[in-house]
């Protein structure tokens, strides 16, 4: 019988408390301390202080299994979940950490030795890249790990050198990759067809070996540290002989009881999935803390809330569901996260109340999208159909944006961002006669959206300033 998730989760905090690490509880969702960031997207924002010196820690060497969101900011995965077979919103980070203690041989002996006598993955499905100019990584892993030339890539900084942020602690990464086979499309790492689900990105190690000051010069750290990420859904399709995350335990438990729910048969139906992903994320913030809201953290749950009541109408179901996914979550999740169980009542209220709500625009939005549809004569959905939907129906702009993907249908953004100008300016009229209008919105983690160079992205942020300006017309109503 191949390993549950929890047992891959515990196997990997037992192998690393065994090369003397301490185990270290999985941190909130929410960073705290840390406004420049959304949400809690990698296993070592909890550590941060102590990789950039200003903390000191009792030990030196680090484990976790991190619950971790990437729906916002720089890592956004929204996109991608219901797309790939690798991509979640929520996903659980599995890491070792070295502040200043062991570096790049122990780092990679540690990882080739979990995975291969571990969990006893087969040497010649693993793929391993280095950052090009790193000589030093590259001989660890050809000469003394013996890897095999033809399964290794030195690739270039854009996937393998990892800054915190533009000064400060930065280095070459090295990252492992799983072959699910030939059945799978995709190609391996650093070529064209890279971006597929073939080769599956498992685990990074980050080797933090730098100083980057403002003007871009590198001095070394005295120092160096180790920070590592392994998702765990992707390690357990990996061990439980799955292509697809979504076919893992954890997730097996979750579609069929939207599956039941929805009385659809079809378990590898895309709505199924993408709700049970989103259940996931939605449970665990409101856990965390996050409401739903019109500005920042709150708003991304918000948005997440309502694509996966969309994803539920569009299987045809005909009440409030999303809420009832809460109990098989907890059912799976409870165990390893205490506070899921205890905030179970609070995200079911929560969620059902959310859901009751939209569900009243839910129905007229799409029908006056239909409408708008049957009209059209471009493959473009027009800037005033995409704000109507997002003011008067409380689409948000992503929403519409998913719809229009599955369709094959592009957003006219730059029409949306004249509609949302043309609504600023009544308000701002208006506004004159009114004092409860808010005229800065405090936008949490606005640092993070800026300076993105995608159309859609930009209107996203627009789109997220104004409504952090204006109250949607359902908390008003
Ligand atoms: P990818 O290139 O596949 O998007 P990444 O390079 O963005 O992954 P890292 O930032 O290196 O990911 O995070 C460390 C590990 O966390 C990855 O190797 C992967 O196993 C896992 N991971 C990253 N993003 C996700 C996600 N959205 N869902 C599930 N697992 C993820
Ligand atoms: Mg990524
Ligand atoms: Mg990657
Ligand atoms: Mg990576």
């Amino acid at each position: 019988r191949a390993k549950t998730s929890a047992e891959i989760r515990q196997a990997f905090l037992d192998y690393f408390r065994a090369n003397d690490h301490e185990i270290v509880p999985s941190s909130s969702l929410v960073p705290t301390n840390d406004p420049t960031l959304l949400f809690t997207n990698a296993g070592m924002v909890q550590f941060k202080e102590t990789f950039l010196g200003h903390e000191r820690r009792p030990y030196s060497r680090a484990a976790s299994a991190q619950r971790c969101v990437r729906a916002g900011g720089k890592h956004n995965d929204l996109e991608n979940v219901g797309y790939t077979a690798r991509h979640h919103t929520f996903f659980e980070m599995l890491g070792n950490f070295s502040f200043g203690d062991y570096f790049k041989r122990e780092a990679i002996q540690y990882a080739w030795e979990f995975l291969t006598e571990v969990l006893q993955l087969p040497p010649q499905r693993l793929w391993v890249t280095v950052f090009e100019e790193d000589d030093e990584a590259a001989n660890i892993w050809l000469e003394e790990i013996g890897v095999a030339p033809e399964r290794f890539a030195r690739i270039g900084a854009h996937d393998n050198f990892w800054a915190m942020g533009d000064t400060g602690p930065c280095g070459p990464c090295s990252e492992i990759f799983y072959d699910h086979g030939p059945e799978v499309a995709g190609g391996p790492p650093g070529s064209a067809q890279a971006d597929g689900d073939r080769f599956v990105e498992i685990w990074n190690l980050v080797f933090m070996q730098y100083d980057r000051d403002e003007h871009g010069r590198l001095s070394a750290l005295p120092r160096p540290c180790v920070d590592t990420g392994m998702g765990l859904e992707r390690i357990a399709a990996v061990v439980q002989g799955m292509h697809n995350n979504f076919e893992i335990d954890l997730f097996h438990h979750l579609v069929h009881s939207a599956a039941r729910v929805a009385g659809s048969a079809d378990l590898s139906n895309n709505s199924l999935r993408v709700i049970a992903d989103h259940i996931r994320a939605c449970a665990f913030l409101i856990v965390d803390g996050v409401f739903p809201g019109n500005e920042g953290r709150g708003y991304v749950l918000r948005r997440i809330i309502r694509r996966a009541i969309r994803h539920g109408y569009k299987l045809g179901i005909e009440e409030a569901f999303f809420y009832r996914l809460v109990s098989p979550l907890v059912e799976k999740m409870g165990a390893a996260y205490p506070a899921l169980e205890q905030g179970r009542a609070q995200a079911e209220r929560i969620l059902k109340q959310e859901e009751e709500r939209f569900r009243e625009t839910l129905e007229q939005g799409l029908k006056l999208l239909e409408g708008d549809l049957r009209r059209l004569e471009s493959q473009t959905i027009p800037g005033a159909t995409i704000f109507k939907l997002y003011d008067t129906y409380g689409f948000p702009v992503d929403l519409t944006g998913d719809i229009a993907r599955e369709r094959g249908l592009g957003l006219d953004m730059p029409g949306f961002e004249q509609a949302m100008a043309a609504q600023r300016e009544r308000a701002r009229a208006a506004s004159a006669f009114k004092v409860d209008y808010k005229e800065t919105g405090d936008f949490e983690g606005h640092t993070e959206f800026t300076g993105y160079d995608h159309l859609q992205d930009q209107g996203l942020v627009t789109a997220l300033y104004a409504e952090g300006r204006r109250r949607n017309h359902l908390e008003a109503g």
